[in-house]
């Protein structure tokens, strides 16, 4: 192993954190990728959405020459927040991820840059890639039935991360875009699927009737969303939560919030982020949920009425 794989598999082992290096010639594949994607059989709207607004594939000019990108794997807890509302203190789940969507890059790369610096070397985040099948096609991670990513030892509980990087990197291995083995005799998250998403005949899940697609996005919900499948803030759980390969990462709870009384009013009223009282915004900002802010309301209101809180 050269010096600087050594040195990133010490700064990503002292995190308890998994990666893999690509070299930047990886990009045209990811390309016919995101084609693939994008204008194959199963391709929702919502698929096309995503890949629109949150994708983008051109090389930036970071000041280094990019050799390579690095994609990175961080465990990532549960978080469960509590809603004061009429005298009662309500747990609410939000699934792992949404709370480090952006906090993990800075923080790795702000990390790696410190050990690399000094050796001529840079990484920048290169958070508009497609992380999921980076991960796979790296040998980062497997599919699971759910098309979410796992990887081994971690499950699905992860934050991935992409870097260039300045880094050489010999051609690696570009693996298929497969199921994990166990998935093959096992329909545990395809049975607790709320919306039957989840297709026992094909590869893909049908995102246009996925619960996490109706939930991040602004309007009424659709009419195949029963009131009784909200299970979360914002997103799903549904599916992750049964599969044995988070069996150990469902033990990773973080509490980091409550809002008062006055506060879960002032999201059930949907009032906005802007003049909202700073220790409220201090929360909201601690959740990382301002991007999802303009769906709380109502989905808050949603998963009140399904859990049977009063109002
Ligand atoms: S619950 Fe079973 S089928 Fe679903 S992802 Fe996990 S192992 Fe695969
Ligand atoms: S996130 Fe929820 S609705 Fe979507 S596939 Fe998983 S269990 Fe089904």
């Amino acid at each position: 192993m050269t010096a600087m794989l050594s040195m990133l598999n010490a700064f990503f082992e002292s995190h308890g954190e998994e990666f893999r290096i690509l070299p930047i010639t990886c990009l045209e594949k990811l390309e016919n990728d995101a084609h693939d994607i994008t204008h194959g059989e199963y391709a929702s709207k919502f698929t096309k959405a995503v890949a629109r607004f949150m994708y983008d594939l051109k090389l930036p000019d970071p000041g280094f020459d990019i050799a390579s990108i690095i994609v990175a794997a961080s465990p990532s807890p549960i978080v469960r927040i509590f809603f004061r509302h009429h005298g009662r203190r309500i747990p609410v789940t939000m699934p792992p991820t949404y709370m480090e969507m952006l906090s993990r890059y800075k923080e790795i790369e702000k990390g790696l840059n410190e050990k690399l610096n000094p050796t001529g070397h840079h990484v920048i985040a290169a958070d508009r890639l497609m992380q999921k099948i980076l991960a796979v096609r790296s040998g980062l991670s497997q599919y699971g039935r759910n098309n979410v990513s796992y990887v081994v030892g971690l499950g699905s509980f992860v934050r991935l991360t992409s870097f260039y990087s300045d880094i050489p990197c010999e051609e690696t291995g570009w693996y298929d875009l497969t199921q994990m083995p166990s998935c093959k005799s096992c329909t545990l998250c395809l049975d607790n699927c709320p919306s039957k998403a989840i297709k026992a005949d094909r590869y893909l899940i049908d995102a246009s009737i996925c619960l996490t697609a109706a939930n991040e996005h602004q309007g009424d919900f659709p009419g195949w969303v029963d009131p009784s499948m909200h299970n979360c803030i914002v997103g799903c759980m549904k599916c992750q939560e049964v599969c044995p390969h988070n069996k150990k990462a469902l033990d990773n709870i973080v509490e980091p919030v409550e809002f008062t009384e006055e506060e879960t009013q002032y999201i059930l009223d949907g009032k906005p982020l802007d003049g909202a009282p700073e220790e409220f915004l201090d929360k909201v900002k601690l959740l990382g949920i301002e991007v999802y802010y303009n769906v709380i309301p109502r989905n808050l209101r949603a998963l009140m009425n399904a859990m049977g809180a009063c109002f």
